[in-house]
């Protein structure tokens, strides 16, 4: 996090009718880096882009928020992070605000192409250029490869295969349904926390794999809670995961849980937070019980403590950073970045 460097301040570049472009960094990341803001003249753009925090962090959820003016009211606001769509909901009158992603290896910035349309009619194209923090990450380096088990012989591969298929299909579900969950968000097991979310293995200077998901110690059997409301989508064995059960909150969202001795809940069965959604368990590729927790945005895969901050209320989220600018007008969209593949730890 930002830890509250940039408290209370709200970035503001001017656009004044013109096509204004920064390069990767320039204004943002100097303003960040230096502090300053008293001589930085404040005029409104309309609407107003701004997100919370400042600069969010790799591999994190953040809050994405389109304010328009009285005198060109919007109804309705479209766009895309990083290749994942957004889903704006209005918290208050003249306000759209959508959750959004970092992925994990993003650049120093990430886009946020948007589309406003005015009540009177009219649209308008507008990318925000949004600096990112770098996640601080564990790594176990090794400078020589280790020799790697058998390839997966074709039975696996069809497996592997049909389960990146059915954790793709969660996420394209997530984004067709509507938000289900609300500010009330918990942890699946209240224990310490094993292996840490985007910790990796380098060789050779190259990352080659990072833990797409949190591990939470547990015993054969404890039990597992579901992090937020929302539906069950999959139950089902996956070769790395073992038994899953993966929930659709909507707006984009999704959590898994892996690696289960046993499941709780069928699809289709709404759950609220904290209910139980399985048991602790070994099953899949791994060396002992414990939950391997997982959320992502479409097919994002974030830090899942990130969701507990941006689905907050907005009287009860801590005084934070806040950025904010808008630079590119008429720009042509940003092509999807791939996704981040799923790791089997
Ligand atoms: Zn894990």
């Amino acid at each position: 996090m930002t830890g509250g460097v940039l408290r209370g301040i709200i970035w503001t570049v001017p656009i004044v009718g013109a096509v204004l472009v920064f390069g990767p960094g320039s204004f943002l990341a100097e303003a960040d880096a230096s502090g300053a803001t008293a001589s930085q003249p404040v005029i409104r753009m309309d609407p107003e882009i701004s997100w919370s925090p400042a600069a969010p962090g790799e591999g994190r959820l953040f809050t994405l928020r389109v304010v328009a003016s009285r005198h060109t009211p919007l109804i309705g606001v479209h766009g895309a992070v990083a290749g994942e769509e957004l889903h704006f909901g209005r918290p208050e009158a003249g306000t759209f605000e959508s959750i959004a992603a970092v992925p994990v290896d993003a650049d120093t910035v990430v886009e946020a192409e948007l589309r406003v349309l005015f009540e009177s009619g009219g649209e308008k194209k507008l990318t925000a250029r949004i600096p990112v923090t770098r996640g601080e990450y564990r790594h176990e380096r090794l400078t020589v490869a280790p020799r790697f088990g058998a390839p997966p012989d074709s039975a696996d591969q069809v497996q592997l295969e049909r389960d990146r298929a059915r954790a793709a299909s969660v996420s394209a579900a997530a984004h067709r349904t509507p938000r289900l969950w609300n500010e009330r968000v918990v942890l699946p097991r209240s224990s310490r926390v094993t292996s840490g979310f985007g910790d990796g293995r380098v060789f050779n200077g190259q990352v080659s794999s990072r833990h797409l998901g949190l591990d939470l110690q547990g015993v054969q059997g404890d039990t597992v809670l579901a992090a937020a409301r929302g539906v069950v989508q999959v139950v089902e064995p996956f070769l790395l995961a073992g038994n899953v059960v993966y929930l659709n909150h909507g707006a984009g969202v999704v959590s898994g849980y892996f690696h289960l001795s046993e499941p709780l809940v069928s699809p289709g069965d709404t759950v609220e937070a904290g209910e139980p959604v399985g048991r602790v368990g070994a099953t899949g590729r791994v060396t002992g019980p414990h939950l391997h927790w997982v959320v992502r945005y479409g097919s994002t895969s974030v830090d899942p403590r990130s969701l507990l901050e941006v689905s907050r209320a907005p009287a009860e989220r801590p005084e934070t950073s806040e950025g904010s600018c808008c630079v590119v007008r008429g720009d042509t969209l940003q092509t999807a970045r791939p996704d981040v593949t799923q790791s089997g730890r």
